[in-house]
């Protein structure tokens, strides 16, 4: 989502950029803040763009940063470590960059400097949290506010989380730590505490359905996707953009091919595993077996789904690792095929 303009936000960010920045205005906005909701629904970018706001030293008449100032300046400088700092998925850890202000620090997953070959850790650990409090200790280079975004949040260690606990604890005036989680009941408790939560939720159908059409979807093809995502406009836009769909309906597809004993386990997997899009067929896969499992009275049955709703969303974790995808995917699929088999041969209930 394009946070270069402040019109470039979807209406769910812009209200609570508005509240938040409201909340700086009148000096009502704390040390801690942590931005929670799903993923995908531009969380980030409303933290950089506020962290701007604070930023600026010429902000404009209706309180927007002005883009030219030298904070502002700063703030646009942008640059990826070498290597590219990713996360777990293989997402980039920070989509624009590390900022050139000295005062704006993003915490993610950064680079282990012992691994070889260099690679991303999969944990914010204790250091990285000590280095980023003796930062806060010191004045800001600028002389304005200092801000720190932790993104995602609920990658902080256990040990990390106490360091970080210490931070939040000794606010200093002008010194901001962000936290942005899609899974903030992963956080503990004493830290969610600490911080003022800034809430994203999933829109309304018919705005997230308008944002769609503003990004060039027709009418059907929004309305699908946005079924498909759960009301998810993130979601469905990137579906729409990443062929998504298409796949999607080709893993129902083969699913219910699989239960009738119409298409071989071998083969499904090994094309599943086949074009670089094994990790969403199987987020697919599992979200199919919820939407099965949805209209059931049967309670075993709801209950097999669920169990193999489990071994879906592991199966991907082990797509990450070095295990062989079609294999991870065989038996998976043979797992679906023995329950769902059985379901068909039975004749379907619910
Ligand atoms: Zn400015």
């Amino acid at each position: 989502m394009n946070i270069s303009a402040g019109s470039g936000f979807a209406p769910w960010q812009q209200r609570v950029y508005d509240q938040a920045a409201a909340a700086i205005d009148a000096g009502r906005l704390g040390h801690g803040l942590l931005f929670c909701g799903p993923a995908r629904l531009g969380k980030r970018a409303v933290a950089e763009r506020l962290a701007q706001r604070l930023l600026c030293t010429d902000r404009r008449a209706d309180g927007e940063p002005c883009g030219a100032c030298r904070g502002c300046r700063l703030y646009a400088v942008r640059s990826q470590t070498d290597p590219v700092e990713l996360r777990p998925d293989g997402a980039l850890a920070h989509p624009l960059g590390h900022s050139g202000h000295p005062d704006l620090m993003f915490l993610g997953h950064e680079i282990n400097q012992k691994a070889k070959p260099l690679k991303s850790r999969s944990e914010i650990v204790i250091e990285q949290v000590r280095n980023l409090s003796e930062k806060m200790q010191l004045t800001p280079s600028l002389g304005g506010a200092q801000i720190v975004i932790v993104d995602p949040a609920d990658a902080i260690n256990h040990a990390a989380s106490n360091a970080l606990l210490k931070t939040l604890e000794e606010p200093i005036a002008g010194r901001y730590l962000w936290l942005i989680s899609a899974h903030p009941a992963r956080l503990s408790a004493t830290i969610r505490s600490r911080c003022q939560r800034l809430e994203f939720g999933l829109p309304p159908r018919d705005e997230a359905l308008a944002w769609l059409r503003s990004r060039q979807h027709t009418d059907a093809a929004a309305s699908e996707a946005l079924d498909a995502a759960r009301g998810h406009p993130g979601l469905a836009h990137e579906w729409l953009q990443d062929d998504g769909l298409r796949i999607r309906r080709e893993v129902a597809s083969d699913l219910a091919r699989l239960a009738r004993g119409e298409a071989g386990v071998v083969e499904t997997a090994q094309r599943w595993a086949g074009d670089g899009h094994a990790s969403l067929r199987l987020r697919h896969a599992a979200d199919l077996a919820v939407t099965e499992a949805a209209g059931l009275t049967d309670p075993i049955r709801t209950r097999r789904l669920a169990i193999w709703f489990d071994l879906a969303n592991r199966t991907r974790d082990l797509l990450r690792t070095t295990v062989r995808a079609d294999l991870a995917i065989v038996e998976l699929l043979m797992a679906w095929r023995a329950d769902e088999g059985n379901q068909a041969a039975g004749g379907r209930k619910g």
